[in-house]
């Protein structure tokens, strides 16, 4: 059983600051995090985009934000459970919470705060039966390191700004031979990135394919070719290292969803006139998981919330102990032997 003052569920940008503003009050967290790695969407999903409304910042890598999360926090000495999803919550009998994941790996503490941004991330997977197959051996959902892809032969599939945003980072960033697959004429991305591959098209930096599918992928122990098929039934084989089917993400909130919180529309309803508490006593949700009137799903607001929210935490689990804010120009940072 591992023991702390406060269990954080998720370990995204949210998560991860409330380790520092806890620890400026002397309580000690612990993450737990389905995803192998911290930093939540923008480890997962967007680590070399600049975000340019941290304040402080007028750009910052998604990735560079987690690194720097993580140096600010490590004097707090934080436990990890990654790898995991926290599925079970009970309290046992001196009025605590245990908090189990899928795996079986117990936490228990007085506090509970869910930073669980927007569920559990699934892709959405088109329906090629040897799909599977090929996973992580040349067909990949979301663009975590560029790199791999210079100099390769990429196939994207999709007709939003993922698909858009990745085809022309390519063909404009590398030299890699960028195709460019929709399944019909009109797209959901931004009109100036589509104007954008338009033209590309047009000088033939990236190959468009418009009403257009892929149907079957192949190769041996890795992807070498897919075939396409568009709309006159004509099938088309392409040579390729990589395709990026990039048909969105479906976020689920998981099992969470049933340990008997308010929700609203796939989020946890909060007071936030107060403290973001849940109709659970003890438990807080902060960051992109919660909802209330007015509710931004921006990472600076969720380090507000997270903010308001340890002070709360004290409070609950010292409820004698009087806690004087103090800036840290003033108190400095005392981190855990
Ligand atoms: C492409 C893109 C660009 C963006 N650009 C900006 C921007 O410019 N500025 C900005 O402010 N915001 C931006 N955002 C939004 C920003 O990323 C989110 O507001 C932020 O990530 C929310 O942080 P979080 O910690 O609340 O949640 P998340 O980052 O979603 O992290 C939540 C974590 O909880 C984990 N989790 C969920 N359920 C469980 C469970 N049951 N057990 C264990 N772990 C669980 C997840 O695996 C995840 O790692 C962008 C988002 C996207 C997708």
């Amino acid at each position: 059983m591992i023991k702390t003052d406060i269990i954080i569920i998720g370990a995204g940008p949210v998560g991860l600051f409330t380790v520092f503003e806890a620890g400026l009050l002397k309580l000690k967290c612990h993450l737990i995090d389905s995803l192998a790695e911290p930093g939540g969407q923008c480890s997962e999903i967007y680590p070399k985009k600049p975000i340019y409304d941290i304040p402080g910042h007028p750009s910052i890598l998604a990735g560079d934000l987690v690194k720097n999360l993580m140096e600010q926090i490590k004097p707090f000495k934080p436990g990890f459970t990654l790898g995991e999803a926290a599925s079970k919550i009970e309290k046992s009998e001196d009025n605590q919470f245990v908090v189990t994941t899928k795996l079986g790996t117990k936490h228990m503490a007085p506090v509970v705060a869910i930073a669980g941004g927007l569920g559990v991330f699934i892709p959405r997977k088109p329906p090629i039966t040897n799909l599977l197959d090929y996973e992580n051996k040349g067909v990949a959902y979301i663009v975590k390191d560029p790199e791999i892809y210079r100099n390769k032969k990429i196939v994207i599939s999709g007709g939003g700004d993922s698909a858009l945003d990745w085809a022309l980072f390519f063909a404009n960033n590398f030299s890699s031979k960028v195709t460019l697959i929709h399944r019909s004429q009109s797209f959901r991305a931004h009109l100036d990135s589509v104007q954008q591959a338009m033209n590309m098209a047009e000088k033939e930096k990236i190959n468009l394919m418009l009403d257009s599918e892929v149907i079957g992928l192949d190769g041996y122990n890795k992807l070498e070719k897919i075939t396409v098929k568009n709309k006159s039934h004509e099938e088309i084989v392409i040579e390729t290292d990589y395709w990026l089917p990039l048909f969105g993400l479906t976020p689920k909130l998981g099992p969470i969803a049933n340990w008997g919180l308010e929700i609203e529309k796939n989020a946890i309803v909060v007071n936030n006139a107060t403290d973001y508490s849940t109709n659970i006593d003890g438990i807080y949700a902060i960051g992109d998981v919660n909802t209330y009137p007015g509710k931004l799903k921006l990472i600076l607001c969720g380090f507000h919330e997270a903010t308001i929210m340890t002070q709360a935490a004290f409070k609950k689990i010292h409820p004698n102990k009087k806690n004087v804010l103090k800036y840290t120009t003033v108190s400095g940072v005392n981190g855990f032997d």
